[in-house]
């Protein structure tokens, strides 16, 4: 593939800690623009395929480009062009907000060719993350979601082409979350290709264009909330009261199934409700089908050792 129409390209990606394989194999792309959400239960490797992805961890097997550029050789023009959130800057308590953005940017400067954008304007940077009346506050007097949006502000400080966001709305609350989904999306509107890892399957949803869940070592699946809610044919839960009386029912076709209703009982029908499946559902049914079609491997594999 051409490097302008992909920004990430993994593939067959291997990681071995020890005799343990954590990835036995993952293959995905990212494009320019393009949100990407990395899911998967805890232990999956989420951290470590995109701490291989920054360059910070040598893997064992497989090929992967970011930006064009091995992150096993990647330069410092290279790291450059990545953004990378980081849990909190911790080690520099005594520093003032402005103070340290101000400093981190100028890191970005030597680097400022045609290739990289123009590095953002401080006090920009610290409105578009919410913290403008906290600029001038020692960073060891920020609260928790004020500490994570000034970690925002440092991966973002050098106005990356990708950005990695590692569980980043962990300790926000609601204002600061819609807050910094309105920040993800502004920088995807300004073609920033973002790969992040969440808990939050409603804040995946809200974000990713795609999905990607991380399980026994693979992606098991890949593709936008809708592609994997149909893929998993998920059924809808249909609620209504007549005369009085609650009912609820499952069904793959909801549409269908009200029309029946209303033919049925017509005006008698109230508080109807149509929950479609939720992308937590889908995830859920996901990993364990994944996991019972594992199950059963591992079962078939005992029944021929001790056969
Ligand atoms: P996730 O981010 O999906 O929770 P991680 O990438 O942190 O998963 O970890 C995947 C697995 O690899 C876990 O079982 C973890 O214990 C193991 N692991 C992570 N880092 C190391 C390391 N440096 N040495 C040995 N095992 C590790």
């Amino acid at each position: 593939m051409a490097e302008e129409d992909v920004v990430l390209e993994v593939r067959d990606l291997r990681m071995r800690y020890g005799t343990t394989d954590v990835l036995t194999g993952v293959d995905f792309v990212a494009r320019p623009g393009e949100v990407v959400a990395l899911l998967g239960p805890n232990g999956a490797g989420k951290t470590t395929t995109i701490e291989i992805l920054e360059g910070f961890r040598m893997r064992s097997a497989g090929e992967v480009s970011v930006l064009g550029v091995d992150p096993a050789h990647g330069d410092e023009n290279w790291r450059a062009r990545l953004g990378v959130v980081l849990q909190s800057w911790r080690d520099h308590g005594r520093w003032r907000v402005r103070e340290l953005l101000e400093h981190l940017g100028l890191y970005y400067a030597p680097y400022s060719t045609t290739r990289i954008r123009r590095p953002w304007d401080v006090d920009e940077l610290i409105r578009v993350v919410g913290l403008t009346e906290h600029a001038d506050k020692k960073i060891n007097r920020l609260s928790g979601g004020q500490r994570r949006r000034l970690d925002v502000a440092i991966g973002i400080v050098g106005r990356p082409e990708l950005l990695f966001l590692d569980e980043p709305t962990a300790g926000f609350d609601p204002e600061a979350r819609r807050e910094f989904h309105d920040l993800v999306h502004r920088l995807a509107d300004e073609d920033t290709t973002i790969l992040l890892t969440t808990h939050d399957l409603d804040e995946a949803e809200k974000l990713a264009d795609r999905l990607l869940i991380l399980a026994g070592g693979t992606i098991i699946a890949d593709g936008s909330a809708e592609e994997l809610a149909r893929r998993m044919s998920t059924e809808a839960e249909v609620k209504w009261t007549v005369d009085g009386q609650r009912f609820v029912h499952s069904t793959h076709d909801a549409t269908g199934f009200v029309r029946e209703l209303f033919g049925k009982h017509d005006t008698a029908i109230a508080d109807l409700e149509v929950r479609r499946a939720s992308l937590e559902d889908v995830y859920m049914a996901m990993v364990r089908q994944f996991e019972s079609g594992r199950t059963d491997a591992a079962v078939r594999q005992f029944a021929e050792v001790t056969r």
